[in-house]
């Protein structure tokens, strides 16, 4: 059986990435957020784009105030007030000064601000108390940024700070990726719709709910294809259409080894590569991961049980469809916890086990979620942000020992 690891970097060397000029489409700024850049984006002017001051306080030339104190002051004269968004009119000559405000243009002649608490100010001129550092409070130009370098890069995701960056830099349109499109169906003759009314024997569909809900925060598409009885044939259509609609299916059921998992068998009727059948995970052992090399489709067969569903997900599925969507940075991300709980496991498979994650003086602590952790189990998998992970050989790790913690974003 393959390990964790290699499972995983098995999937993410099969995403096709989606291509950065023809799965692109053109975005306005407002209606950018939550896409992934597909351009490398530079901006027209530096920033700031002019010397401006950083206090309310007085432009002044250094050589005039260098020599100054509160027992032997300097006096300027005040020839002009500068508020922010206007254009200086009057350069600053020697003796002089110009009363500023923070984020106004620096005059000509001034390179240093005095702030105002430094200053005492009578009619037409001012007392400079004190010698500020020379071109103190000044904001220069280009000082955070220089024009036509890059300044978003291709494969970031886009957020309240980048669109930020992105209005600034005048961007008011551009091009993304497109998002992916993500089928999703459910293959059980158990199941039901949250509508109908259940027969005994019968459960609710939850697991379509669940995927679309995490496509849907990973900036997919989700094609809710709905459920699917473990009939061979209609099964087969029901994949068959899956596979051409979308660019990465979540089939849930029927891969593991009981007489109605079908799913296998038909992936690899239909032309599929099956890649992976099985991962030493705990949940989520059985999981099929097949690619379709006519259309780029990227299969993905999980587990039934809700648990397993979604940690599958969380581990195995999200880094791909971050990696497909265009998305630089797609590796999940690991901390260092101590737990709050014994954590225990059964030793044979890298065991994943749900509950809070909270920073605590700024440390990491991990709550194990209360009651059954068994892979039937969703009741308890509500609230959970991160993801203990029991490496394999590892059957207890005590309360305050430090762990491994998966975080679920
Ligand atoms: P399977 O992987 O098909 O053997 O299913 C394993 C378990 O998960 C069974 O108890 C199923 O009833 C349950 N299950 C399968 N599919 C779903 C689903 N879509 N939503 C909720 N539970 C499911
Ligand atoms: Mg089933």
């Amino acid at each position: 059986m393959l390990s964790v690891n290699e499972a995983e970097a098995i999937i993410l060397d099969r995403v096709k990435v989606l291509d950065s000029r023809l799965d692109t489409e053109i975005v306005d700024l407002e209606a950018v957020n939550g896409r992934i850049l597909a351009q490398t984006i530079a901006g027209k002017l530096d920033f700031p784009h002019w010397d401006n001051s950083a206090m309310d306080g007085y432009a002044v030339s250094y050589e005039d105030v260098k020599n100054c104190s509160e027992a032997h002051p300097v006096t300027l004269d005040v020839v002009s007030e500068i508020a922010a968004g206007d254009r200086p009119k009057i350069d600053i000559k020697p003796g002089q000064a110009a009363r500023i405000f923070t984020g106004a243009m620096l005059p000509e002649g001034a390179d240093t601000i005095v702030m105002q608490e430094n200053t005492q100010r009578s009619g037409n001129q001012v007392k400079i108390l004190g010698t500020p550092k020379r071109q103190e409070f000044v904001r220069h130009q280009g000082a955070f940024y220089q024009a036509g370098t890059p300044l978003l890069e291709a494969g970031v995701k886009i957020g309240a700070a980048e669109i930020a960056v992105l209005a600034t830099a005048q961007c008011t349109q551009l091009a993304v990726y497109r998002r992916p499109r993500v089928a999703i169906l459910s293959t059980g003759d158990e199941l039901v719709t949250p509508e109908q009314s259940l027969q005994p024997g019968q459960i609710v569909d939850s697991n379509q709910y669940a995927l679309a809900s995490f496509v849907a925060n990973n900036g997919g598409i989700p094609l809710k294809l709905g459920i699917v009885r473990d009939q061979p044939e209609a099964l087969k259509k029901a994949i068959a259409q899956a596979i051409a609609s979308a660019d990465l299916v979540l089939s849930t059921g029927g891969v593991s080894v009981g007489d109605y998992d079908y799913v296998d068998r038909i992936l690899a009727e239909l032309g599929g590569t099956l890649h992976i059948r099985s991962v030493a995970v705990k949940p989520g052992k059985p999981l099929t991961v097949a690619t379709f090399n006519d259309n780029n489709c990227l299969y993905f067969g999980i587990p039934g049980n809700p648990v397993s569903a979604l940690v599958s997900c969380w581990r195995f599925v999200q880094p791909a469809l971050k990696k497909l969507s265009g998305i630089g940075n797609y590796q999940p991300q690991f901390v260092n916890a101590t737990t709050r709980h014994d954590l225990k496991a059964g030793g044979r498979r890298e065991t994943y086990l749900w509950g809070q994650l909270d920073l605590v003086n700024g440390k990491y602590e991990f709550s194990l979620a209360g009651g059954s952790h068994s892979s039937g189990n969703l009741i308890n998998l509500a609230q959970t942000n991160g993801l203990a992970i029991m490496p394999v050989g590892q059957k207890l790790i005590t309360v305050e020992e430090e762990i491994r913690v998966m975080l679920i974003d």
